[in-house]
């Protein structure tokens, strides 16, 4: 690392750039443009009336003043003899430039040979033509000192850029060399050389990426965890006294989990499959062979409502079993909790379902040996290292109900194996789903009344506003209000949002449970995981201010037995493509496909959550757009490694990247 000092500027600029983060000179130079602007000839057109042209002055300027603001206007020619009228604000300084026959270039809007121009150089086009980058700044740096800067800093630090990739894969896929993706990517002649910069910069990216998470992986698979040794048969009944039969995709997530378990390696597994699936099914089974081990299992839910069903859901899983279970969240007393952490210390418990409470310090595990986290994307990667930490070596299963497709999972969470639920049990009607361009209820009140009338319950999903959990909850309060007032002592509404206490926000959920209240409005706090039988409607208000992937999983909430559900996705957005993406769910019911169209729509961040899911970034690439670079980057990753380990060859970047990767394991230790 250099030191910025040497680009010889002033205090006040370093203090802004470090407000950047920028604090080096390599730091300067990969702050990467975020767009280019191209000055060449342009002519306005019918769809477009942009323009950069060259002219000659033929008029004297006249100039308005209005307080500070000035408006000057004059007259010019083009090479095509055509005249045109200029205005421009604020520019009154550059009158004195502005001589009859003088040639400027002017940039600027054009409608009916008038130019509003936003810019006007006093030169010919030739010379100032070209393209430049823009770069995101502070008050207080213009983009041309900025570009100042890192001309310096690639010249200062010119003969370190040593290329990461290989020559053999530089030459194989014709990149230019990192030096000149380096000066190409800040200073292009043209757009070729963009073009060229980038297409070495991503592949760079994402070859270092795939190199990273194989590495882990190799470094994983060398980490000896527990052989676990359990009687297959035991496990066979169990899923034999189940009161239907796995599906097919089931039984295969179950053997290749089995198989992690036996296997002296610890596992470290994704299993992903849409929303009832069926995954926690399969996750009970593992628990299952996990104890018939003799070891203990967790099980990390991120609310605690789910945590308290899927406690629910295992203790009758394991009724006619010796299974012990136990559930930890924030909310137990003091007393309940002294007596769960004995439990679990002491070895009592066999299996303990819990929110994040499950790895506070007070937590110590008896003989951990598996851990089971839900929706992995609501889960810090630290928080996960904090549990598995609890036990010497144990297993690592994660769940995600926003499921991927194979390909696209291997390639973001490479250094895991994956597990896929594709089919869906048997005997599942797809919940009917219809986008109404509404803003109320109105026009579903007649089915929603008939719907109550024959015994059913309904969720009321509540608008997400603005991001604000408050105001979230306010509207739900008033629709909950409006929907009681509607039904008088006919039915009971009730309300659950985030601002809640957990004790009512479980007290609230469990009268919906046993029926007490038939509608529940609520905000997205049920979004995942929740398992109301009889709950077979659901409306959305606001639909398009979710993500599609959201409102898939929303709507799994329902329609989990034999019954028809129904999903209303109410809208009053007058946008086509929200009113296409909820009208694409009137037609499909495969997570997988939904996904996949969310992803292009609004990028991997969004959909899976970028910051908590440990996600990589990219400052260059992205994984949407450039999959294929990611695809390729990932084999020629494989055969580097490859190489690496049966003929010793690419010691340098490997090391590198070992280098890194003990860093960061320091770091987050
Ligand atoms: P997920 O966790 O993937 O959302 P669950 O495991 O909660 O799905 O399953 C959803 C519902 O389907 C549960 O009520 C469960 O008992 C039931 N179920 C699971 N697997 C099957 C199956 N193979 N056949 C019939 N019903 C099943
Ligand atoms: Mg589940």
């Amino acid at each position: 690392m250099t030191d910025i000092k040497l680009l010889k500027t002033t205090s006040r600029r370093l203090e802004i750039l470090a407000s950047m983060n920028i604090t080096t000179l390599e730091d300067l130079i990969y702050q990467y443009p975020y767009r280019y602007e191209v000055i060449e000839e342009k002519y306005p057109t019918d769809e477009d009336e942009h323009l950069i042209i060259e002219a000659t002055v033929i008029s004297p300027v006249k100039i308005f003043f209005k307080g500070k603001m000035s408006r000057m206007s004059f007259e010019v020619e083009d090479k095509y003899l055509q005249h045109f009228q200029v205005s421009i604000f604020n520019r009154h300084f550059l009158r004195q430039h502005l001589k009859l026959g003088t040639t400027i270039t002017i940039i600027g809007k054009c409608v009916n040979h008038r130019i509003t121009a936003s810019d006007i150089k006093i030169k010919p086009l030739q010379d100032i033509s070209g393209i430049y980058p823009v770069y995101s700044l502070k008050e207080g740096i213009t983009q041309k000192s900025f570009r100042q800067y890192v001309k310096k800093a690639l010249s200062l630090l010119n003969h370190e850029f040593d290329d990461f990739i290989p020559e053999k894969y530089r030459i194989q896929h014709h990149l230019i060399r990192k030096e000149s993706a380096l000066y190409c990517i800040h200073f292009p002649e043209n757009k070729k050389d963009v073009q060229e910069a980038l297409k070495y910069l991503k592949y760079e990216e994402f070859l270092k990426f795939q190199l990273t998470m194989q590495l882990m992986k190799q470094q994983r698979t060398q980490e000896m965890g527990i052989a676990k040794d359990f009687d297959v048969t035991q496990l066979q009944s169990l899923i034999l006294s189940l009161p239907f039969a796995l599906t097919k995709d089931q039984q295969t997530a179950i053997k290749e989990i089995v198989e992690d378990l036996k296997s002296p390696q610890m596992m470290y597994r994704f299993l992903q499959g849409d929303v009832g699936s069926g995954k926690t099914v399969v996750s009970s089974v593992a628990l299952y062979a996990n104890y018939l081990a003799g070891y203990q299992g967790a099980l990390m839910a991120p609310t605690e409502i789910l945590a308290t069903q899927h406690y629910q859901t295992l203790s009758r899983f394991f009724e006619n079993t010796d299974v012990r279970i136990e559930l930890l969240t924030g909310s137990l007393s003091l007393k309940e909790k002294e007596r769960v952490y004995q439990a679990i210390q002491s070895g009592e418990a066999d299996i303990v379902v819990g929110t994040h409470a499950l790895f506070q310090k007070k937590v110590v595990y008896h003989n951990l040996g598996f851990v089971i986290t839900d929706e992995q994307h609501r889960f810090g990667v630290m928080q996960r290292k904090a549990l598995k930490n609890k036990g010497q070596q144990v297993d690592f299963l994660i769940m995600s109900a926003t499921p991927i497709p194979r390909t696209l999972a291997i390639s973001m969470y490479g250094d895991m194996d994956v597990s896929t639920i594709k089919t869906m049990p048997q005997g599942r009607l797809p919940v009917k789903t219809q986008y109404i361009h509404s803003s109320s209820m109105k026009p579903i009140l007649k089915h929603l009344k008939s719907y109550l009338a024959q015994g059913g319950q309904c969720y009321v999903i509540c608008p997400l506003v603005e991001d604000s959990e408050n105001l979230e909850a306010k509207s739900a309060s008033q629709i909950a209000k409006a929907m009681q007032k509607y039904f008088q002592t006919q039915y009971n509404v009730g309300l659950l949002h985030g601002q809640m206490k957990e004790d009512e926000k479980e007290k609230v959920m469990n009268s919906f449970l046993n029926n007490t209240i038939q509608i529940l409005v609520s905000t997205t706090v049920v979004e995942v995981g929740v398992d109301v039988k009889n709950a077979n409607m659901m409306v959305i208000y606001n639909a398009e201010r979710f993500g599609m992937s959201q409102l898939h999983q929303l709507r799994g909430r329902i329609g989990r037995g034999q019954e028809q559900a129904y999903c209303y996705l109410m809208s009053s957005s007058s946008s086509k493509e929200a009113i296409e993406r909820l009208k694409y769910l009137e037609k499909s019911h495969d997570g997988f496909e939904i996904s996949l169209y969310d992803l292009k729509l609004r990028g991997p961040g969004e959909v899976l959550g970028q910051r908590q899911s440990g996600l990589p970034t990219f400052l260059v690439a992205d994984i949407m757009k450039d999959f294929p670079i990611l695809s390729i980057a990932r084999k020629d990753a494989d055969e580097i490694i490859h190489d690496y380990i049966q003929n010793h060859e690419y010691q340098g970047i490997v090391c590198k990247i070992q280098e890194k990767l003990q860093v960061n394991n320091e770091y987050v230790d």
